[in-house]
């Protein structure tokens, strides 16, 4: 029996936030120094060598941009080689670079890192924070994840738990704990469209919530799509415009860009609030001859809604796509929910209205709503605990394996429940072949090359015979988190084989 609190951690690309459900039953949010309930997803280390994490770390970004890490989300266990690095690296003044198994290496204050020890870090903070607000250790939590998420991200966040002793007892998804926080408690019989749009991620889900049954339809989303891009696409306008008035290139000046980028955010969620905004920052650099040179430009809202157009765009391709996927149609549905900071862009919720022929619910609190839910799932695992909830998820790619074409073969398909297990009968295709190997991935794609690796699977111990004389039964199980694992046994023994799984990708 366990007597220490198990909390509930939104672990964001911008912001991170955790909670917990008290004796007296009522989530509440674990505030920081100031009051604040959110902080910072960075990670810096200063001149001195000293680390900084959240607030701390923010503070000085500006003027150490090179050694701060932030947006670090978007890497998590992502391939060296995929395109989400090299956009990355255009986008951020820290350096990566290939680590041991192809994935992500940071280097930051002349240490390196991986995603895993970075977001172990920012876990690691939430905690103590937790802990010390609380009064008691916390050595568990349930952390959320974008529904989009793969299994190797999913992963990924478990691995970050273990490097700072943190049990990472579930991973649930964003949307679905945002549909806890909405409705545990109130015996609805709803189906509900959570659109989250976070700083780095858009998730979107469609959860049918009956009583204390949560039951997720369909889900969709893009890891690389949030705050973040809207406020690139300001950055680009205020460099495009600077070029042409100067012939200088700010891009290649971190301190310039950094100095950019904070006001670009601001200026965005200015815009929400405002019709125009100035949008000025003195000095940013110098002529050949000496002498300072300053962006003096102004930002109205229009403008920005026409930058950042087609990202709205992109959102709303995945809610119909979502819909189709659930069977449903938008007559169907019930609320729409917002989550995440940019869903207060007026523009996001006047294509949503005009989407569902209905304003979005004001039911949750977008900065807040993953944390409570992810308390109150947290709470209904503790062993005291009398809250029951069941919560039913789906994968949000497709799992499969490798044909020997290069083509894609399906074993769960997109918005499979979990948990799930599926079994194939798979021979040998060669004389005494004593091992069998797969590679597995994930995705979209009809080829492998486009999808996801997640590992190669290697099933040994087969007695050797006959090329297709022997019969191999591989197990593919997904856990309640989305996290697969397989095993292989002799049918005609029962035997289990040795299965032995590399990551790396070729
Ligand atoms: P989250 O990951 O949910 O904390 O979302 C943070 C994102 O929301 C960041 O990109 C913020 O810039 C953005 N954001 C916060 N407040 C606003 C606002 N009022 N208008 C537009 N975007 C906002």
């Amino acid at each position: 029996m366990h007597k220490e609190p198990i909390i509930g951690i939104d672990l964001g690309t911008t912001n991170s936030c955790a909670a917990i459900v008290e004796e007296s039953g009522n989530v509440k949010l674990i505030p920081y120094k100031g009051g604040e309930y959110t902080i910072p997803s960075i990670f810096a280390i200063d001149d001195k060598g000293n680390e900084l994490i959240g607030f701390e770390a923010k503070r000085q970004w500006q003027l150490n941009p090179r050694n701060t890490v932030y947006g670090a989300k978007r890497l998590v266990g992502v391939n060296y080689s995929s395109d989400v690095v090299g956009t990355m690296k255009k986008a951020v003044a820290y350096n990566m670079r290939a680590g041991a198994k192809n994935d992500v290496t940071l280097d930051v204050g002349k240490k390196e890192f991986t995603l895993q020890e970075i977001s172990a870090k920012i876990l690691g903070k939430i905690r103590d924070v937790a802990a010390n607000y609380l009064k008691t250790p916390i050595k568990r939590a349930v952390v959320t994840v974008p529904a989009y998420f793969n299994d190797r991200q999913r992963q990924s966040v478990k691995d970050a738990g273990k490097l700072i002793d943190l049990e990472v007892v579930r991973i649930i998804n964003e949307p679905t704990a945002a549909a806890l926080a909405y409705g545990v408690g109130k015996t609805l019989k709803e189906k509900v469209v959570i659109y989250d749009l976070g700083g780095g991620t858009f998730d979107v889900s469609i959860i049918e919530i009956r009583d204390r049954v949560f039951e997720v339809k369909s889900t969709g989303g893009d890891v690389f799509l949030g705050g973040i891009d809207f406020d690139n696409a300001i950055i680009h306008h205020v460099l495009k415009d600077f070029a042409a008035k100067t012939g200088i290139d700010l891009a290649t000046d971190p301190v310039a860009m950094q100095r950019i980028k904070d006001l670009a955010e601001r200026t965005k969620i200015d815009l929400s609030a405002r019709e125009e905004v100035p949008f000025n920052i003195p000095f940013i650099t110098m002529t050949a001859q000496g002498q300072p040179l300053n962006i003096e430009m102004k930002f109205t809202r229009k403008m920005l809604e026409q930058l950042t157009n087609q990202l709205v765009d992109r959102t709303l391709q995945m809610v119909a796509r979502v819909l189709v996927d659930s069977g449903l149609s938008t007559k169907d549905i019930d609320e729409v929910m917002l989550v995440g900071g940019q869903t207060r862009m007026p523009v996001v919720q006047d294509r949503l209205t005009k989407f569902f022929g209905k304003p979005p619910s004001k039911g949750v609190h977008p900065d807040e709503a993953v944390a409570i839910g992810a308390a109150l799932y947290a709470h209904s695992l503790e062993d005291n605990s009398n809250l029951r909830i069941q919560l039913l998820d789906v994968i949000p790619m497709a799992i499969g394996l490798e044909r020997g074409d290069g083509g894609f073969h399906v074993v769960f398909p997109r918005n499979a429940s979990i948990p799930n297990a599926k079994q194939l009968l798979a021979t040998t295709s060669i004389d005494n072949q004593t091992e069998l190997a797969m590679r597995i991935y994930q995705g979209d794609h009809d080829t492998v090359a486009r999808n996801d690796m997640l590992g190669e699977f290697t099933f040994s111990g087969i007695v050797p015979a006959k090329a297709g004389t022997v019969n191999v039964e591989i197990i593919f199980d997904v856990s309640v988190e989305g996290i697969l694992t397989m095993r292989a046994k002799d049918p005609a023994t029962g035997r289990e084989m040795k299965t032995t799984v590399r990551v790396t990708q070729s």
